[in-house]
């Protein structure tokens, strides 16, 4: 039996791999057309610097079509056929016959972090500049000319740098729980939560932030012999408020926000929670990706509009991780309703919780949290 030769033998790896001779491409595998998403004729004779980049931190000279010093394995950037660049770790190695075998393998899970980093600090980096720039230029006029301008005058530059920090400090708390919901730090602190003392709250929260001359109309009627919700009432405050702080800033000051609270028709266990605007609505084809981290709609309001993308993704994460269940049915231009669904506070839910509470006690004494 005849050994294989190499170009054999790279068709046979998974692995991106290319076979150089003083610096230039002789071979491709398929695997690594795939990962172009380019025939090989495109790169023969070609030096590797035509398909990789050098990420800046390796400095491998055979990479930048330079020297031919083997660099240990290091990352890169393969350029594709669509332009897109995918981070590759690459591995060199000098065959006896002097040629170098280059293998390429994607950070798979990396490369979509990547992306996902790059969209996130950009989103974030505009998200922060906006109220920075803002803040920095009323401090450095009250600086300047406070002492000159009117009382009312300075009372008003200090009132926006104070909404500004204010919406930074929001921004971050969003952050903050993104990163908990993904890190799955978050522990839920279940009890029975009385909705109508809830909601109130949040109105009165939101109310205190709407404009003086905003008319809003909130409508608030949970059923009288409502339950208790089985929830964490932080995290349950945390979901309203950011479903009604929608529900304000995607419809006109004078409008309606309703919110209601009811046993579910269909299982008397269950309790809806409903939130309705008579706002801007979402199209349809918008409404599957909604819920999905820093996604917002093309909208001229959506985009005058303060927002990350990041609240529906907090709401429903934490909706789930609470044993709910959150839907959203809109009509542009006539508004938007979402409905949650939450477990009642049962006796028998309560009942089996303080049972597991207690199993959970009696096999890891000294640590009893939900
Ligand atoms: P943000 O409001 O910070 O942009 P969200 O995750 O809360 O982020 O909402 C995502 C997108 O969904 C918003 O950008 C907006 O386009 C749309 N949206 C959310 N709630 C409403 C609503 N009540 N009416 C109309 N559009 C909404």
């Amino acid at each position: 039996m005849s050994l294989p030769d190499s170009a054999e033998l790279l068709t046979a790896l998974t692995s991106g791999a290319a076979l150089l001779r003083e610096g230039r491409i002789i071979h491709m595998n398929p695997a690594l057309c795939d990962l172009t998403g380019q025939p090989e004729a495109v790169f023969l004779n070609q030096s590797i610097a035509m398909l990789l980049e050098s990420t800046g931190e390796s400095g491998c000279q055979l990479c930048r079509g330079s020297g031919e010093g083997l660099a240990p394995p290091h990352a890169a950037l393969l350029h594709t056929a669509t332009g897109e660049k995918i981070l590759v770790k690459v591995k060199h190695s000098l065959l006896p016959d002097g040629e170098v075998l280059c293998l390429l393998d994607p950070f798979s899970e990396d490369t979509t972090l990547t992306r996902a980093h790059s969209d996130f600090v950009s989103t974030i980096g505009h998200e922060f500049r906006t109220p920075l720039t803002s803040i920095k230029g009323f401090a450095d006029t009250m600086l300047k000319y406070g002492d000159q301008l009117p009382a009312d005058q300075q009372r008003r530059f200090i009132h926006i740098i104070k909404e500004q920090a204010d919406r930074m400090i929001r921004l971050t708390e969003n952050l903050l729980t993104v990163s908990r919901l993904g890190g799955r730090a978050q522990e839920m602190s279940f009890r029975p939560v009385s909705l109508p003392r809830l909601i109130d709250r949040v109105v009165q929260s939101i109310q205190a932030k709407l404009d003086a001359d905003d008319t809003r109309i909130f409508t608030v009627n949970p059923h009288p012999a409502l339950p208790d919700v089985w929830a964490d009432a932080d995290r349950l405050e945390q979901i309203l408020l950011n479903l009604t702080d929608n529900a304000v800033k995607y419809s006109e000051p004078g409008s309606e926000v309703r919110i209601s609270a009811t046993l579910d028709p269909d299982d008397e266990t269950l309790i809806r929670i409903r939130i309705a605007d008579q706002g801007i609505g979402i199209p349809a084809e918008y409404l599957p990706r909604l819920f999905t981290k820093f996604y917002r709609t093309e909208n001229p309001l959506t985009r005058q509009v303060e927002g990350t993308g990041l609240g529906l993704y907090i709401v429903k994460s934490l909706a789930t991780s609470m044993g709910g269940e959150i839907s959203v049915e809109s009509e542009p231009g006539r508004g938007t309703a979402f409905t949650l669904i939450f477990p009642a506070a049962t006796p028998e839910r309560q009942a089996k919780h303080r049972r597991r509470l207690s199993a959970e006690e009696a096999s890891q004494p000294g640590d009893g949290h939900e």
